[in-house]
């Protein structure tokens, strides 16, 4: 056989149309996007470092600065999902061997943990169960004993449910000279947040939640703090990719006079982005969960309004609840994440899916489950 031959013949797979099923996504994210977003996407390509693209970014990055509420210029979207915006704040405001403080409570501020880890800092962990949260003065004592350079906090913790008080911390932060950075990928546009006011250093979100864009890019914004850490380091990030010298002039925001390339960014992506964050700018109101209204009443306001977490009914298997309900109603609900597997079951309406309408149909479907599943006689 010549060398040029294929000898993998094509799969069978690949000779059949694609198949994805039309579903609920009533989980935590990604949730369903609407056809205007759908629509944005499908646009024919252009290329990345078209005038055309420029006038796009120049527009997601003012979209990215109204949702939220800063001034700030440095102010981009990751070509990947939250977890590049994750690694892109801590690999470019962190050098190794530098402390960073992670406040933990639920799956996210472990895996900023690790992150940092991974690239040398001296990571400090507070620790409450899911659920739990820090008060501003156990953070300012903690902040006192470790001197870190950077504070991680969740404002929407997506495994526990809770949507975590901002207030007063990024004064703290300002006071021990330590940048405070804020996830919100499970909250923003569901949550208020107000960057500026709130003295948050570095903050980003995704595409994917209530923004209602599909995943895979990640809007993240650094204020003079940050930059002035990030752009004064003595040595480099560790990553290229998520290297903000090279992403601020990707993005028009070092005040060079042209872009130069640095990778390709998602392109079809970053046009649904820009349609979903122009929805969000369109209203008047910011979106709030219809489900976490009717759900939550009795509960506290720091009950996160996205993802709503509920007790597994006593004697019911969870998997098979969730399993019966994606079968029979075409619905995604979840499990918990890491610290919160087998204590709740996860539901989000978020942006576009908060509707009453959707709020009925996921109770009944939870009704429905209750019914039908198998309660075990323990
Ligand atoms: N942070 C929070 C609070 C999240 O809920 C998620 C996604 N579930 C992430 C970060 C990570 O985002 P992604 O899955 O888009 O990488």
């Amino acid at each position: 056989r010549s060398m040029s031959s294929v000898t993998i013949p094509p799969p069978a797979c690949m000779l059949r149309p694609l198949e994805a099923p039309l579903r609920y996504l009533f989980g935590p994210g990604p949730s369903n996007v609407p056809p205007r977003v759908l629509a944005a996407g499908g646009r024919p390509i252009i290329g990345h470092l078209h005038p055309e693209m420029y006038e796009i970014m120049n527009d997601i990055k003012k979209g990215i600065q109204y949702a939220f509420q800063t001034e700030n210029n440095m102010t981009i979207s990751m070509s990947g999902s939250g977890h590049a915006a994750m690694e892109c704040a801590v690999f470019n405001t962190v050098e190794p061997g530098e402390s960073v403080l992670v406040a933990i409570n639920g799956i996210w501020g472990e895996r900023v943990a690790e992150i940092a880890e991974r690239m040398g800092a001296n990571v400090h962990r507070m620790v409450k169960t899911p659920g739990g949260y820090f008060t501003n003065k156990e953070i300012e004592q903690a902040m006192q004993k470790h001197k870190p350079v950077l504070f991680f906090l969740t404002h929407g913790e997506s495994s526990a449910g809770l949507c975590h008080p901002i207030d007063g911390i990024g004064d703290i932060c300002r006071k021990h000279d330590c940048l405070f950075l804020v996830d919100t990928v499970a909250s923003l546009g569901a949550a208020p947040i107000f960057m500026d006011k709130q003295n948050i250093d570095i903050l980003y979100t995704g595409s994917q939640k209530a923004l209602n864009a599909p995943p895979g890019t990640a809007p993240i914004s650094f204020n003079d703090r940050a930059c002035h850490k990030m752009f004064n380091r003595k040595t480099k990030p560790v990553s290229y990719l998520f290297d903000m010298t090279h992403l601020s002039n990707y993005w028009g925001c070092d005040g060079k006079p042209a872009r130069a390339y640095h990778h390709t960014g998602p392109v079809s992506g970053f046009f649904a982005l820009r349609e979903s964050l122009a929805i969000l700018a369109e209203r008047v109101k910011r979106y709030t969960s219809t489900f976490s209204v009717i759900l939550q009443k009795k509960y506290t306001d720091l009950r996160l309004p996205s993802v709503t977490t509920i007790a597994i009914p006593k004697g019911y298997d969870w998997r098979e609840m969730l399993a019966y309900i994606m079968k029979h109603h075409q619905m995604e609900m979840t499990g918990g994440l890491g610290p919160s597997i087998g204590m709740v079951m996860r539901i989000g309406l978020m942006g576009y899916n908060c509707e009453k309408s959707n709020a009925d149909m996921a109770l009944h479907a939870l009704a429905d489950a209750l019914k039908n599943c198998r309660k075990s006689k323990a």
